[in-house]
């Protein structure tokens, strides 16, 4: 992933920001046609495993335990159902499945083994796996690369200065501390942020000059427009501008030429001719599926027609970079074996109790 050198500046990106807007589009549309096919769109499907209850207090976020708002609490779902879910996403069209825990970090426990067991079963079916689970340390990072994990997201949100507005229960470094560990662990980066918070524009540039002075940028950049929801801190901000939305994209797309630049939340605010505009931008790809965690995001079928009306069709998974391998687990193969066993003694249990003569079948091998 490369770096756009002209912009590595706070002020030489702060003027690009601030240029003309469709000077600015057009200068984005050429740079991302130089990267790019800019008729294919990269399709995400962000699965809830578990909702709310987060220690956290994201001032943007519904699933902060901290705050009063109409979320459907849920704990881990089962392995099957996220599957299940992941089957029918890529039989929609997507090429990537991001996972999805409202944790303030990862622990080394049964539900951990759960997310690398869908890890494992999702790469096996062809797509990208990809997972934001919270902070991760090197141990954690390094299993789920073993497990076939692609992508692990970890956003930054705003600039350094803005964050401390907006969440006080964990620091930046530590945000930047986990990418380094997915990043150590050779799993591509995804990472961006969330505009309309009450930030200024330096505060969007800033954020952008944290991933320029990155060793390696991310893969992907998630570009948010908040979605204000009721109960939370940020409840009154006013719906982003699609100007601001079409400038932000734009400039990530010039800064960070190679990446994928995503069109994520508040899609549901936007007309279609905005979202056509935030494509032109340099937008690669979006989030699929009427739900991103908790808040609306478009039908599926209405991305189906705006992309026909566009002439737009979905990108296959693996087009930036090796699947990676799944290697065998150690506490998931005991799980699974506990399970079968588990399944074998109800069985029989069942049998017994339908004829209390039933004898399991004994098989001796020579
Ligand atoms: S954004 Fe993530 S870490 Fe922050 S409160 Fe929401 S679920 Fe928790």
């Amino acid at each position: 992933m490369k770096i756009n050198p002209k912009y590595t500046t706070k002020e030489a990106a702060l003027e690009l920001y601030n240029k003309q807007l469709m000077e600015l589009m057009y200068h984005a549309a050429t740079v991302h046609r130089e990267y790019h096919d800019p008729l294919e769109v990269q399709m995400s499907t962000l699965i809830s495993i578990k909702t709310g209850g987060c220690p956290e207090d994201c001032g943007y976020c519904p699933q902060s335990a901290k705050y009063n708002t109409d979320l459907d609490v849920h704990a881990m779902m089962p392995v099957d159902e996220v599957v299940g879910l992941a089957k029918n996403a890529k039989e929609s069209g997507s090429s990537r499945v991001c996972m999805g825990a409202a944790w303030r970090n990862v622990r080394d426990n049964r539900d951990f083994d759960k997310v690398v067991e869908m890890v494992q079963e999702i790469n096996g079916m062809g797509m990208e796996v990809c997972a934001t689970l919270g902070m991760l340390n090197e141990a954690q990072a390094e299993r789920l690369k073993k497990a076939g994990l692609y992508a692990y997201n970890h956003n930054l949100d705003s600039s350094r200065e803005f964050y401390k507005d907006i969440i006080s229960t964990r620091e930046y470094d530590n945000r930047i501390d986990t990418i380094a560990n997915a990043r150590n662990a050779g799993i591509s980066v995804c990472s961006g942020g969330i505009i309309g918070m009450g930030e200024s524009a330096e505060d969007r540039i800033g954020m952008l000059m944290t991933y320029v002075h990155m060793e390696q940028p991310p893969e992907s950049i998630p570009i948010n427009a908040l979605v204000a929801v009721e109960g939370t801190p940020l409840e009154d901000q006013k719906p982003v501008e699609t100007w601001d939305m079409v400038r932000m994209i734009a400039t990530s797309r010039i800064m960070f030429p190679q990446s994928i630049i995503r069109l994520s939340a508040g899609r549901t605010q936007m007309s279609r001719e905005a979202q056509a505009m935030c494509f032109m931008a340099g937008a690669s790809s979006i989030f699929a599926g009427d739900k991103l965690l908790t808040t609306p995001n478009p039908e599926y079928n209405e991305d189906v027609e705006l992309f026909e009306i566009l002439g737009m069709k979905p990108k296959a998974p693996f087009q930036d970079g090796e699947q990676p391998e799944t290697l065998p687990d150690e506490r998931v193969d005991k799980a699974k074996a506990d399970r079968t066993a588990r399944e074998k003694r109800l069985a029989e249990a069942k049998l017994k109790k339908a004829d209390p003569n039933f004898e399991p079948r004994k098989v001796t091998v020579e």
